[in-house]
């Protein structure tokens, strides 16, 4: 996929340099996050420099998607979106990835109702096709 098809996919997205690579992978179905060659530290959202040692050798680079619910948020209301019930609450996590301690990603987790998650639930990459909707990372329980 070349850049411009890559701008059409995410239409209304702000797709540059830094965070390319990432969108990329969403639309192969892989979580990329970025990690220093210099260093080896992930972070998450992508920038050019690793925010620890300043190199500017980054390569994204496949996780597991395995973490814990570090913050959950739960919406009432909001933009319809296909799949989302505020009604019932929608979980914004941000979930810690095993691959780091403090390397967050946000999202959302399914198949659980909103109330019942607890910081510290373990979650694991989920990737669900929804009609209108872009890949993006989704989580689940694991009980
Ligand atoms: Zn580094």
């Amino acid at each position: 996929m070349n850049d411009e098809e890559l701008l059409d996919a995410f239409g209304g997205v702000r797709i540059d340099h830094d965070n390319a690579a990432y969108h990329r992978g969403l639309l192969e179905r892989r979580l990329l996050i970025n990690r220093c060659d210099s260093c080896a530290a992930w972070h998450h959202p992508p920038r050019s420099v690793c925010p620890r040692c300043w190199s500017r050798s980054i390569t994204p680079t496949d996780v597991a998607g395995d973490g814990f619910l570090a913050l959950i948020t739960i919406l009432r209301q909001g933009p319809p979106q296909p799949g989302v019930d505020y009604a019932a609450g929608h979980a914004l996590v941000a979930v810690e990835l095993d691959e780091q301690p403090g390397l967050r990603i946000a999202g959302t987790v399914v198949g659980a109702p909103a109330e019942q998650l607890r910081v510290g639930d373990r979650v694991r990459l989920l990737w669900r096709d929804l009609p209108g909707r872009l890949p993006r990372p989704d989580f689940e329980v694991v009980r």
